[in-house]
């Protein structure tokens, strides 16, 4: 007998059929003697539509407000699960984030998870009953409903997996595994049977949205057993369905020198140009960037040439206008900058593989793979396990498909 936390996506119980055959799933692993924790999203949809309803009202929702409408979708899933769940003879209990007190800080549309009372689940589980809980809420200490960012409910579902010392935490959504890259993207992408832990952290928040990155975070930190499998497929509880987030202690296998190409649509990039080379630049040009809490990525300064230099860096899309305003009306002049030029069309694609760590020659093929199709990369970021460039967003799809060719990421590895 295993204790199992099974998170529904949004397309997983995104009608009433599907939330059916959800519970039928539950059933099968319950009829096992198995327990059962069941984490559920919004129906597909439901949020984007509950953050357009809000925006209707007020362009600019208050967060603490946004977070008391955004939350009401996984209420609604609650409960028709737990009801399906009953349909199938079994006992089923539905509650809210703040019902299992679900603690985090107070960061609206952003909050982090700080703990959870376990005991109350424990308590269900142990009288036979599928505890089923909302993803993506939570409350703080004020008591305030608190949401934990797009794609959350992932990291509510390892967060309780990591709670009850969970056997395994089941990540179920619409393909069946994390994949060379995204298969809606490349057709030819080959699901991984195995993937690193780090490789996965690195994955996730470089854009592919198969996994909340916090939720990878969590299952490193409490090493929670943590596999993606499909919701549509018919296969129950195979051996080695799926894929399996391994630690690199326990994987001594063969590892390839790239796992996966991740990509993000939402890069805007920014330019200040002319700036004085002299100490203390980089910090008054980022200090009131990361004052109006807008998160920097990739940052480049220049060499300086004649006293002077640029300095460019790359900000989420949505806070692109922002950060222009901040730059032009606020640094340029206090700095003596030229001027600022910004670009909103970029996007960021990244190779991944821990196997890069041994090789050399990984960069290279990449740039050339590049330039064979006259893709110019406009910046480059790198680190131990990754390599990233930013390029015009209209290029995306086709650096994306060349590169996966070009790492033999279609082929099976042997
Ligand atoms: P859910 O609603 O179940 O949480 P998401 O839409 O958040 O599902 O995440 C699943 C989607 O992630 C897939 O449909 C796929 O398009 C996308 N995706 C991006 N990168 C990958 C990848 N490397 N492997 C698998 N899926 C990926
Ligand atoms: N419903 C939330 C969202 O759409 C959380 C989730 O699906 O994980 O972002
Ligand atoms: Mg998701």
């Amino acid at each position: 007998m295993a204790l199992i936390v099974q998170k529904y996506g949004g397309t997983s119980v995104g009608s009433p059929e599907r939330i059916k055959k959800v519970a039928q799933r539950v059933a099968k692993y319950q009829e096992q003697g198995h327990q059962v924790v069941v984490v559920v999203s919004a129906m597909s949809g439901e949020t984007n539509r509950l953050i357009e309803l809000a925006k209707t009202i007020q362009a600019q929702p208050d967060p603490r407000e946004l977070d008391v409408v955004i939350s009401t979708g996984e209420q609604v899933t609650i409960g028709l699960m737990a009801m399906a769940l009953m349909q199938e003879g079994l006992q089923a209990k539905s509650y809210t984030g703040a019902q299992v007190q679900i603690l985090t800080d107070s960061a609206f549309t952003k909050a982090r998870i700080l703990s959870i009372d376990e005991q109350s689940i424990r308590t269900d589980l142990a009288n036979g009953c599928v505890v089923v809980v909302a993803g993506f809420q939570g409350m703080d200490e004020e008591g305030n409903i608190t949401t934990l960012g797009r794609g959350g409910s992932d990291t509510t579902g390892v967060a309780i997996a990591a709670a009850l010392r969970a056997d395994e935490c089941q990540i179920y959504t619409d393909v069946d595994g994390v994949y060379t890259t995204d298969p809606r993207v490349v057709p030819e992408a080959r699901r991984l049977k195995n993937i690193t832990f780090e490789e996965m952290l690195e994955m996730a928040s470089l854009g592919s949205k198969v996994l909340q990155i916090r939720a990878v975070e969590f299952a490193g930190k409490y090493k929670v057993k943590l596999r993606v499998l499909s919701s549509f497929s018919e296969d129950f509880g195979q051996e080695g369905a799926g894929t399996l987030i391994t630690f690199e202690e326990d994987n001594k296998m063969e590892q390839a020198i790239i796992s996966g190409i991740a990509f993000n649509r939402d890069e805007a990039k920014i330019t200040v140009r002319g700036v004085p080379d002299k100490p203390g630049i980089a910090y008054q040009i980022l200090g009131p960037v990361s004052d109006a809490n807008i998160d920097v990525d990739i940052i480049i300064q220049n060499v300086g040439v004649d006293g002077t230099t640029d300095f460019s860096f790359t900000v989420h899309r949505n806070e692109f206008a922002k950060a222009m305003d901040i730059l032009k009306n606020k640094v340029q002049k206090h700095i003596g900058a030229r001027d600022v030029i910004g670009d909103d069309k970029t996007a960021k694609v990244s190779v991944v593989g821990v196997g890069m760590r041994s090789h050399v020659g990984i960069a290279s093929k990449m740039f050339r793979t590049l330039a064979e199709e006259g893709i110019n990369i406009q910046m480059i970021s790198t680190s131990e396990i990754k390599i990233s460039v930013i390029i015009d967003e209209k290029y995306l799809e086709l650096a994306v498909r060349v590169l996966h060719q070009a790492f033999d990421l279609d082929q099976e590895i042997l």
